[in-house]
């Protein structure tokens, strides 16, 4: 499998190059040249373990970067971290009405299912290549601990991972800064995850220090991250009767990452009714998709953290294929956005993108009104991520006839105030994590200034 820029004037990689490189040098994000058809295989992969599952899914994108054993051994090592027997098990929640627990990972969101996987991939490809390189990464939460906890230790990977000053969850904020691993930076930015966004991409776009440095991405736009989610869309499919008949999806979404890996399992064949995207008041996806309009607004903290973003980079594969794949027209719209905060997708692009397409933005007080029901209703507690998700589930439900399945994408205790506020029960922490809050931590905190966080990570790789 090959890979272009969305953006159309990088070099084409495989995998093991878009692995390592995360955004392109033109500053596009990769995708594959094709989508593997895969609907055809579908019936015979029900019954497969998630490991399985995600073996027969991953080995077309990674073709010959590694031989079919260490690939199955690098999955079953990764979904070997996770607490559940059925990796991403399935909670029922009413009538034709799911809940796919993505949260038993190492750090508690259903960012370690892909980053579990990418550290094992890194480790192996650099180890071979006798190569090592910087990870830089911007997180909103939950990115930067399953990061940290994917490549803490290994040799050939320092991390340098940027959160907003203020702007985590203390269990968030812990979860990264009490890893005390050498090869492990923590920076508090004094600004918004946008903010740290801008800075790694400044940084990466300073291509003579981009090269010193080798500095590398796991943040949402590395795509083996988003060939590693559309896994369990295929596994939810196949255990509620697909192929033979189409399910829903309702995501909570940030940058786009998570539901564009269910859009990519439709385009390889996945029979998939509608893709609910459910944001909170940070609502650009719900503009853009609701009336064409993709502009910035300022960012809102909110009790769903992690979707706190006004930029959506994993927005741009989908504007790549909605532009007909026309890299050169993707990358004035982007000028554009970047030069004006604005871009408008033209009215047929935007009917093509609601077929599958539906967006819900979500307040506050409807996020805790939905977590409190849901307990009420089913015993279930569920974290303020997840809430989003199931309220633009309702909203957007359509037929009934349909399965929904909300992504459930973190622990409750991992958002353990809003939580607790919501339903009067404090969420516990599993006990491996008990003494998170009396562990030491260590981080820097930076201006929010590119030269500034350049020389910080100089004086770290020397
Ligand atoms: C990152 C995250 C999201 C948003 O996922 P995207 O891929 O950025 O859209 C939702 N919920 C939780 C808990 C997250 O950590």
């Amino acid at each position: 499998m090959r890979y272009v820029s969305t953006r159309g004037a990088a070099p084409v990689l495989d995998f093991e190059g878009a692995l390592l490189a995360g955004l392109a040098r033109d500053g596009g994000l990769y995708v594959p040249e094709s989508w593997p058809e895969i609907g055809h295989r579908l019936t015979f992969w029900r019954g497969l373990s998630y490991q399985s599952l995600a073996f027969e899914m991953l080995a077309p994108f990674v073709g010959e970067a590694l031989p079919a054993p260490a690939l199955g051994d690098l999955i079953d090592g990764a979904y070997g971290s996770f607490g559940h027997k059925a990796v991403c098990p399935l909670v029922q929640l009413g009538p034709n009405d799911f809940l796919m627990e993505l949260f038993h990972g190492p750090t508690l969101a259903f960012k370690d299912v892909a980053m579990q996987l990418l550290g094992r991939l890194f480790n192996t490809i650099l180890t071979r290549r006798g190569e090592s390189v910087t990870v830089l990464g911007a997180t909103s939460g939950d990115t930067g601990s399953a990061a940290i906890e994917a490549l803490k230790g290994l040799p050939a990977v320092t991390v340098v991972m940027l959160h907003p000053k203020g702007r985590v969850s203390e269990v968030q904020r812990r979860q990264m800064t009490t890893v005390m691993d050498g090869n492990i930076h923590n920076v508090a930015v004094e600004g918004t995850f946008d903010d740290c966004q801008a800075l790694v991409k400044t940084l990466f776009n300073r291509l003579e220090f981009r090269d010193k440095a080798r500095l590398s991405a796991v943040n949402s736009i590395n795509w083996a991250r988003i060939v590693a989610q559309t896994v369990y869309y295929v596994y939810a499919s196949l255990a509620l009767g697909g192929p033979d008949r189409p399910i829903s999806f309702a995501v909570p979404t940030g940058n786009f990452g998570d539901v564009y890996a269910g859009y990519a399992a439709a385009k390889m064949g996945l029979p998939v009714e509608k893709l609910v995207v459910a944001t909170n008041r940070n609502d650009i996806l719900a503009r853009a998709l609701n009336t064409g309009d993709y502009s910035t607004g300022t960012v809102q903290p909110t009790i769903s953290p992690s979707m706190d973003i006004q930029v959506a980079s994993n927005f741009e594969r989908l504007l790549f294929d909605l532009h007909g794949r026309d890299g050169t027209a993707v990358a004035r719209a982007m000028d554009g956005f970047q030069a004006t905060g604005r871009l408008t997708i033209a009215p047929d692009a935007l009917d093509q993108a609601r077929r599958l397409f539906r967006a819900v933005k979500v307040d506050e007080e409807t996020t805790r009104e939905t977590i409190g029901r849901t307990k009420a209703e089913t015993g279930l507690i569920v974290d303020p991520h997840t809430a989003v998700a199931l309220a633009g589930a309702a909203q957007a439900r359509g037929d009934i006839g349909v399965p929904m399945v909300t992504l459930a994408t973190a622990h409750p205790a991992k958002f353990p105030t809003a939580v607790e506020a919501a339903t009067g029960v404090l969420p516990a922490l599993p006990p491996r994590m008990a003494d998170l809050y009396q562990r030491d931590e260590r981080y820097a905190v930076l201006p929010n200034d590119a030269d500034a966080l350049q020389s910080h990570i100089s004086g770290i790789i020397g």
